[in-house]
């Protein structure tokens, strides 16, 4: 399969779908170890991607990463909003003159943004952060690719592997973002930006590759 800049599109439109149905648990998760706003920023954020997805068509995908780049920095806002901002620039580096993408392609742009986000941050795994559902997301997309997996079932054996990493923040203590702060006491509730770091992934799966049963 080859990624379209209209691939890319229905992704981001179902990202923002995604972030909107979720905005309440977002929410709800970012008031028990943060500041409640978390659902609000990326609501805020997506929806003014979608606004500017139609008239988006035509372009190539990098140029359409990096408007997308520039308008999450812009309207997210808190620490997410950089952090996202960084992501889909840096992925919108690593498309640069691309007319497609093949699924090696998807992987190292991924794989771009997610180390970006890790440089923006200063954060690594463990830390109670979105990388703990983007890191093992990239690790489990690039083994599966290697292990010679069709690229849908890549994109959900990526899409497991976020949503594990997003369970696996219950447990830990924080220590970058604001739930820092809490210490000890951010331990037993899972960290909202690998909540919405997991639906974003998520989202490329069900967009790329339909019709899987969700395990969850
Ligand atoms: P704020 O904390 O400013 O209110 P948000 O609520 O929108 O911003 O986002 C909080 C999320 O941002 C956290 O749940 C965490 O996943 C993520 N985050 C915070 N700091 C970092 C960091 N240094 N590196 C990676 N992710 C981070
Ligand atoms: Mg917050």
């Amino acid at each position: 399969m080859a990624i379209t800049s209209d691939d890319i599109i229905v992704w981001l439109r179902g990202c923002a779908a995604a972030i909107a149905a979720h905005k309440d648990e977002l929410t709800r998760l970012d008031a028990d170890i943060g500041d409640a706003d978390h659902g609000a920023n990326m609501d805020r954020g997506f929806q003014a991607v979608a606004g500017k997805l139609a008239g988006m068509a035509g372009q190539d995908i990098a140029a359409i990463l990096k408007a997308v780049a520039m308008t999450l920095i812009s309207s997210v806002g808190g620490a997410s909003g950089p952090l996202y901002g960084t992501l889909f620039l840096q992925m919108a580096g690593a498309t640069t003159g691309k007319v497609d993408l093949n699924p090696a392609g998807w992987e190292a742009a991924l794989r771009a943004g997610v180390d970006g986000v890790a440089k923006r941050g200063k954060a690594r795994r463990g830390e109670k952060t979105m990388l703990d559902s983007l890191l093992p997301a990239v690790e489990a997309l690039s083994a599966a690719l290697a292990s010679g997996a069709a690229f849908g079932e890549a994109l959900w054996r990526c899409e497991r592997a976020a949503h594990q990493g997003m369970l696996d923040t219950i447990p830990l203590v924080a220590t970058k973002g604001r739930a820092s702060y809490l210490g000890e006491r951010s331990a037993g509730h899972q960290d909202p930006g690998a909540t919405s770091a997991h639906l974003l992934v998520q989202a490329a799966a069900e967009a790329w590759a339909p019709g899987r049963e969700r395990a969850s």
